[in-house]
């Protein structure tokens, strides 16, 4: 479901334990447990929070024998389909695809040669077991280090298609291919291009990205840009921190701000301004914290003013505003009713939870609506200049400027 441009990625799927991934499938969300994957009761803690969080699929480190014995076990009690970590001891990967893993993950340029390669795809190929095979860019092949100097991008790219070539070679076609790197436009062009030149589903990634806020960010720039052109078919965001969770949040926002996928409600929240009339910190936090106990996607808006009248937000499924001693509930651009400020959050949450009590129906008292509304028109300045305003004015010049141009209706587009 790409709803920006035409898929041009990984025109071939693959099945990650029951997963499809590529071939037009929806972007799968994945992450890595931060666990000693042997200390089994820590690391399926952390399995079932990011499965209750989104995760589509989970990733667990196999550098040790231990790790393999523990893999049975995960596998078994798992949610979720489970890849083994491996990048380049063949040994291992071949236990790990005898402990049951949905997917192994390995490095082909650092595991021994071509040889070793083989002896794990035939068994992966006996098997019915995908692959992901990697590329980083602090790990390329001897042969692309001087084009890697002059030339990251295209180092990059080379490796994948060698590797790619490697596993044709062996006959072994049932894979999906990842292409890291630290910069945000090495990973943006890189994967353009791989994308042009192979079937074979990508994952995305941006390696070691930062801390949660930095991370998101960078994860969002670099992984948004490849998914809006259609490119990327399971993404995992590495945040420097042990709660795995919080990637598989990230994740979901970023698909959730495409369009790409739906999950939970959608939040949407003013700027705020000097026209704020509650502690909007505080109350969006609490509003957000409270949603994530919801799972269809209601749209739910919080106006730091009644200044504007609610029309910014009448998309929005229900949503609260504040004036100066009360604020208000509204529902699809109408008022429901009127509320005491320190109230609104409960209130909004009451009527939410009344709205599916009711079979996604919106119960409104006209008595109390019509004096929702009366105070609204009290509140609202029609005059003010507010954020909101002004980009309304914008967008009408725009418009208008878009049809006296002599080169009305003509849009960029990508070549
Ligand atoms: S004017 Fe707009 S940005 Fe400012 S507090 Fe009111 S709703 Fe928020």
């Amino acid at each position: 479901m790409r709803l920006y441009t035409e898929p041009v990625a990984s025109k071939r799927q693959i099945q990650v334990g029951g997963v499809p991934i590529g071939g037009g499938a929806p972007v799968v969300v994945q992450t890595m447990t931060k666990t000693e994957t042997a200390d089994l009761t820590a690391t399926m803690d952390q399995i079932r929070r990011v499965a209750e969080a989104g995760a589509d699929i989970v990733r667990v480190a196999v550098p040790r024998e231990k790790d393999v014995e523990a893999l049975k076990t995960i596998v078994a009690d798992s949610p979720i389909p489970v890849i083994a970590d491996i990048h380049f001891n063949y040994t291992l990967a071949l236990k790990a695809l005898d402990a049951g893993a949905h997917c192994v993950r390995l490095n082909p340029g650092n595991i021994g040669g071509p040889d070793k390669v083989a002896l794990v795809t035939q068994r992966a190929n006996e098997l019915g077991t995908p692959l992901r095979i990697g590329v980083n860019s602090g790990s390329l092949p001897a042969h692309l280090r001087e084009l890697e100097f002059e030339n990251p991008v295209e180092a990059l790219v080379t490796a994948a298609v060698e590797f790619v070539e490697l596993m044709e070679r062996l006959d072994f076609t049932n894979f999906k291919v990842s292409m890291k790197s630290t910069s945000v436009p090495n990973t943006i062009a890189s994967n353009r291009l791989l994308s042009e030149r192979i079937p074979y589903p990508l994952h995305l990634g941006i390696t070691e990205a930062g801390t949660k806020w930095s991370g998101s960010l960078k994860s969002a720039v670099g992984l948004g840009t490849l998914l809006a052109d259609g490119i990327g078919d399971t993404i995992r965001i590495s945040l420097s921190t042990f709660h795995a969770e919080e990637e598989v949040k990230v994740a979901w926002e970023i698909l959730k701000a495409l369009k790409l996928r739906e999950r939970g409600p959608v939040l949407i929240a003013c700027p705020t301004c000097g026209r704020l009339q509650f502690d909007m910190d505080s109350v969006v936090a609490e509003v957000e914290r409270r949603l994530e106990a919801y799972e269809d996607p209601i749209e739910v808006s919080v106006l730091g003013c009644a200044v504007n009248g609610i029309g910014e937000a009448r998309h929005a499924d229900f949503g609260i505003t504040g004036a100066k001693d009360a604020g208000a509930l509204y529902s699809k651009g109408k008022m429901i009713r009127k509320v005491k400020t320190e109230n609104l959050v409960d209130e909004l949450f009451v009527e939410i939870d009344k709205y599916y009590a009711a079979g996604k129906k919106v119960l409104r008292d006209v008595n109390a609506a019509a004096e929702a509304e009366q105070w609204l028109a009290e509140n609202e300045d029609a005059t003010a200049m507010t954020p909101e305003r002004m980009a309304a004015m914008e967008n009408a010049a725009v418009a208008l400027d878009e049809e006296t141009s002599p080169v009305a209706g003509r849009r960029f587009t990508r070549a």
